[in-house]
């Protein structure tokens, strides 16, 4: 069956959600990476959040765990290395009205105004409008129809309802062994579409102004 649609998750897919909230909750400056993600959170940033602060003897965050990420450290969440890349070979492979970005909200508003941000400021305005925001993935899943995603409960219930996946490798799924997300992403890649994905080639770090200003004030 051909694939003629590709929904692509965005947290910790297509943004690097996870170690960045953190950071922003726990209040560390640890490196945008999942080398350091502990096995024993599991998918639980909210278990991560807790268990560090109290590790480092802050107080526990008040309320709601979905309230303090706020509309600002949704939009401001970095891009994974890899986001222009998959993008790219999906619109290649589909064209770019059949990505679409499916990622599932918080109950607070603060998350879709964030997440619509982040779309924008990142990709572009036109893709909010392949923005797709439910907790129910499964619903949208049919024969021609992928789904690329970290977590291993969206992928299962993707494919019980007769869709296609591609798992991204995290430390809380049964891919964590990979070393890398995008080799498996590719491998996987050739089962559905004759043409290959192309190399990928990490990208230069970007540096804000100010960066680059004290670089050139050297
Ligand atoms: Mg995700």
């Amino acid at each position: 069956m051909n694939i003629r649609e590709i929904y692509l998750d965005l947290d910790d897919v297509l943004c690097a959600f996870s170690p960045f909230v953190f950071n922003e909750l726990v209040g560390t400056d640890n490196e945008i990476s999942y080398d350091w993600w502990q096995p024993r959170w599991g998918f639980q940033i909210e278990a991560a959040v807790a268990d560090t602060r109290r590790l480092l003897g802050k107080g526990q965050l008040p309320g709601d765990f979905w309230l303090n990420v706020t509309r600002d450290i949704w939009a401001n969440v970095p891009k994974t290395p890899f986001c222009d890349w998959l993008i790219d070979a999906a619109r290649r492979a589909v064209g770019f009205e059949r990505v679409f970005i499916l990622t599932r909200p918080t109950r607070h508003g603060d998350c879709y105004g964030g997440k619509a941000d982040w779309v924008i400021s990142q990709l572009g305005e036109l893709w909010v409008e392949q923005l797709v925001l439910t907790k129910h993935k499964h619903k949208l899943a049919s024969a021609d129809r992928l789904l690329i995603d970290d977590s291993a409960e969206n992928i299962d219930a993707f494919l019980a309802a007769g869709g296609n996946t591609i798992m991204v490798a995290r430390p809380w799924n049964p891919l964590s062994r990979e070393p890398c997300p995008v080799e498996y992403i590719r491998h996987k890649w050739t089962h559905y579409f004759a043409d290959p994905m192309p190399a990928f080639t990490i990208p230069e770090i970007e540096t804000t102004d100010g960066q680059q200003g004290m670089e050139e004030a050297r």
